[in-house]
C-alpha cells in the first residue's frame, strides 16, 4: 500500500474494509494451522488497514448485493483458480465459458478483445464477410427507396454473419463464483462486452471497460420515429445475474466517442449500447465507487416494459458514482428498486444532454444526496424524465451547489402536460453505508471513484 492510494481509499474504507477483515479472519479461522495468519491479519491492521484486493468481498450492508448470503465473487479460489492475465486468449481461458468454478482473474495491463488467439489486432474489416460493405449496406436500406421495412438480403445476411464474427470475440462470459479485477492502476480492457448471464456471485473491481464498439450496427427503421441505428454490445452486461459488486470500474467509449461517427439515415451512426445495463431478471446488485463517462446511454435497468418477469427484481444500489458526460439512462428505470445514493453528475459545457434519472413502467428509485453540476441551459426539472412511471422518493439533492426538490419541481414543470410523480415508492431502503451529504460525497467520489483507485 503506497502512501498516494490511502487518501483515495479513505471515503469507502471504514466499516467495509473493517468487514471484510472481518470475513477475512474468519476464512483464515475455518482452515487448520491458520492461526498466525488471523493473528497477522489481525496484528496488520490499521497500518495495513486494506487487505489485498483478490479475496475482498462485499462488506455486510453494502447495498442490495450484501442481501441474503451477500456477494463473495471468487473469494474461495483455491490456489489453481487464481489467474494473471494479460491478453485476450489468457483472459478468455481463465473465464473458462463462464465456468461457475471459484475463480480470481486479475487483469495486467491492457487487454484488447479484438485479437485473435495469437494476439494479433483484428479491426472491422477483418470481422466483415460474405460482401458486406457499408456503402453497399446504406444503398441497400436507404429510407427513399428501401421504406420503413426491416432489413433484409443479402446485404443484412452479410452484416449478420460478420457480426457474429465479432462477436464471438468481443462477448465474454463471467460465470458465478468469479472476481474479475484489475492489477494496480493501468488494467484496461478494450472492445470487450462483458456479460454475466444466468450466473449469481460476482465481483468485478479495479478495472477499466472501455470502447465496446460494434463493427455493424443494424438500421431499425422503426425506432423512435425517425429509425435508429442500435448496436449490439454494452461495455457490461447483467442478464439474468444475482449478487453482482461492480466497484471502481471506470467505463467509457474512450477511443471511439459517438459523437464522432457520421451520420446515416439523418441518424447518429451510433458505435456503442450501454454502459453497464442490468436486465432480464438480475437482482441483488451493488454499483460503488465507478465512473461512467463520456457516453450517450450509460445504464438500463430493465430493458422493457412489458417484461413483467422484472416486477420484485432489479433491486440495485448505486452509491459514489460519477455520471460525467452521460447523455441519457444515468440509469433509466423499470421495475427495479433502485437506490441511488451519493453520486455526483456532471454534465460538461457544450456535452450533449437529455436527462439523468430515467423513470419508466413500475419503477420505484429512492434518490437521495446526489449532486448534480451542469451548465445554465440545463435546468432542475430536465434531471428526470418519466415514461409511464409513477414514483420516485428524493431528498438531499443539490444542483450546482443549492439543495432542490428534484420532485416537486418536476412535477412544476411539467404539470398539465402528464400525471404527477408520488413519493410514495413503497420501501425504505435498508442496506446501505453512511449517506453523506450531497457536497461531501461529490468531493470523496471525484477523488476516489474509478478504475485505479482501490488499491
Ligand atoms: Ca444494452
Amino acid at each position: 500500500m503506497t502512501a498516494r492510494t490511502r487518501p483515495a481509499l479513505r471515503p469507502r474504507t471504514g466499516r467495509r474494509a473493517a468487514a471484510a477483515l472481518v470475513l477475512l479472519a474468519g476464512c483464515l479461522a475455518l482452515q487448520p494451522g491458520a492461526q498466525a495468519a488471523t493473528q497477522a491479519v489481525t496484528s496488520a491492521a490499521p497500518a495495513a488497514a486494506v487487505p489485498d484486493l483478490d479475496r475482498e468481498v462485499l462488506a455486510a450492508g453494502d447495498g442490495w448485493a450484501a442481501e441474503g448470503a451477500g456477494t463473495t465473487g471468487g473469494s474461495a479460489a483455491d490456489d489453481a483458480h487464481v489467474f494473471t492475465v494479460r491478453n485476450r486468449a489468457q483472459l478468455a481461458a481463465a473465464l473458462d465459458g463462464g465456468s461457475s468454478v471459484p475463480k480470481i482473474i486479475r487483469v495486467a495491463g491492457t487487454i484488447d478483445a479484438n485479437t485473435d488467439d495469437r494476439g494479433r489486432a483484428l479491426d472491422c474489416e477483418d470481422y466483415a464477410t460474405d460482401g458486406y460493405g457499408l456503402p453497399a449496406y446504406l444503398a441497400a436500406y436507404d429510407p427513399r427507396t428501401w421504406g420503413a421495412a426491416k432489413p433484409s438480403g443479402p446485404q443484412e445476411e452479410a452484416r449478420k454473419a460478420s457480426a457474429a464474427r465479432q462477436a464471438e470475440r468481443v462477448e465474454l462470459l463471467v460465470g458465478s463464483n468469479t472476481t474479475l479485477l484489475g492489477l494496480g492502476r493501468g488494467a484496461v480492457l478494450k472492445g470487450a462486452s462483458l456479460q454475466v448471464r444466468d450466473a449469481d456471485n460476482v465481483i468485478v473491481r479495479n478495472l477499466e471497460l472501455r470502447d465496446a464498439y460494434d463493427c455493424f450496427p443494424v438500421w431499425q427503421p422503426n425506432t423512435g420515429g425517425l429509425g435508429d441505428w442500435k448496436t449490439a454490445y454494452d461495455t457490461l452486461w447483467l442478464r439474468g445475474a444475482t449478487h453482482v459488486w461492480v466497484d471502481h470500474v471506470t467505463a467509457s467509449d474512450k477511443g471511439h466517442p459517438d459523437e464522432k461517427e457520421p451520420t446515416h439515415f439523418g441518424r447518429n451512426y451510433l458505435r456503442h449500447d450501454g454502459l453497464l445495463d442490468i436486465t432480464n431478471g438480475s437482482d441483488l446488485v451493488t454499483v460503488s465507487w465507478s465512473r461512467f463517462q463520456g457516453h450517450d446511454k450509460a445504464m438500463l435497468i430493465g430493458n422493457g416494459d412489458g417484461v413483467t418477469t422484472d416486477r420484485g427484481k432489479l433491486r440495485v444500489t448505486l452509491h459514489h458514482n460519477e455520471f460525467d458526460a452521460v447523455v441519457q439512462r444515468a440509469p433509466r428505470v423499470r421495475f427495479g428498486q433502485v437506490h441511488l445514493y451519493n453520486n455526483r453528475y456532471v454534465v460538461p459545457e457544450g456535452a450533449a444532454y437529455r436527462y439523468s434519472i430515467g423513470v419508466s413502467t413500475e419503477s420505484r428509485t429512492v434518490a437521495e444526496n446526489n449532486a448534480f453540476t451542469a451548465p445554465g441551459h440545463i435546468e432542475v426539472a430536465d434531471l428526470l424524465k418519466s415514461w409511464n412511471g409513477s414514483a420516485l422518493a428524493q431528498s438531499g439533492n443539490e444542483f450546482n451547489g443549492f439543495p432542490v426538490d428534484l420532485l416537486a419541481i418536476y412535477n412544476a414543470y411539467n404539470s398539465g402536460s402528464e400525471r404527477d410523480l408520488t413519493a410514495d415508492v413503497g420501501w425504505t431502503p435498508t442496506l446501505h453505508g453512511p449517506v453523506d451529504s450531497a457536497a461531501r460525497a461529490a468531493a470523496d467520489v471525484a477523488r476516489g471513484a474509478g478504475a485505479g483507485r482501490a488499491g
